[in-house]
């Protein structure tokens, strides 16, 4: 059965420790969706020079790519299965829409990852597939990958990018996780899910001309463009929310999907 395509902002690792109205709203998600056979994700935190990459092993590791965290957080596994044949043809899929890719047979999940999985997909049995973010890239190139990728979901396969709809680690609050969002963040992502909501993805294809506060809102691209994967991979349905709100001000916890 056909499932939604998904972005979620995966915020900051120890999210995973804590209960919040945004993992709620991610299990809310999954409880109104279809189990998915498998899920592809494109995280943030695995940009790769080259062909995209696609993880090919069939018991990635969990990756704790992060420091300064508390203890508890680097003793939390994810070992969801991997699934080799479908990492080739994803492989074959993006090859065929012209975009060089090859199989990575070690790397595993990283936070961006198993961090929404493990709300999405509890018991760690639904097989996962990571491809990189290319470097170098634009929104454009993005999308085009998640385009290629679309078909899949007609099989149940969830594709999702995990990145920040408003990332911008220089200007939190670090010290208050509760404090408001700033003008400027607030006014980024209204304008982000406007053009969302009215489909406009040729706007939010030059989000950086076009978008108010953009350089602010993303001094560097990685965190915003797997909304691209996921835009493409939604094949024209339309977004509906699944969660809105900031933790430390600015730090986006924005989360959409496309289609039902
Ligand atoms: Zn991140």
């Amino acid at each position: 059965m056909k499932v939604p395509a998904l972005f979620v902002s995966h915020g900051a690792p120890d999210l995973a420790l804590r209960e919040t109205a945004w993992g709620a709203a991610l299990r809310e998600f999954a409880a109104g969706t279809p189990r998915p056979t498998a899920a592809v994700v494109v995280s943030a935190h695995w940009e790769a020079w080259g062909p995209v990459l696609v993880t090919s092993t069939k018991s990635p590791e969990t990756i704790h790519d992060f420091a300064g965290f508390p203890a508890p957080l680097y003793e939390i596994e994810y070992p969801a299965p991997g699934e080799p044949a479908l990492a080739a043809r994803i492989v074959g899929l993006l090859r065929d829409a012209g975009i060089a890719a090859e199989t990575d047979p070690r790397r595993g999940l990283d936070h961006g990852a198993w961090v929404p999985l493990r709300l999405l997909a509890p018991e760690a049995d639904v097989p996962i597939v990571a491809v990189s973010l290319p470097q170098p890239r634009t929104p454009a190139s993005v999308l085009a990958a998640g385009r290629a990728l679309a078909p899949l979901r007609d099989e149940g396969i969830l594709l999702f990018g995990s990145g920040g709809m408003v990332h911008n680690l220089r200007l939190l609050e670090w010290e208050e996780r509760d404090a408001p969002p700033p003008g400027w963040a607030a006014e980024f992502e209204a304008w982000v899910r406007g053009r969302l909501g009215a489909g406009d993805t040729e706007a939010l294809l030059g989000y950086r001309e076009k978008a108010p506060h953009a350089p602010r809102a993303h001094p560097t691209t990685e965190h915003f463009d797997p909304i691209f994967f996921a835009l493409g991979a939604a094949d024209g349905d339309r977004a509906r929310s699944v969660f809105e709100g900031f933790e430390m001000g600015s730090l986006s916890l924005g989360s959409v999907a496309f289609g039902r």
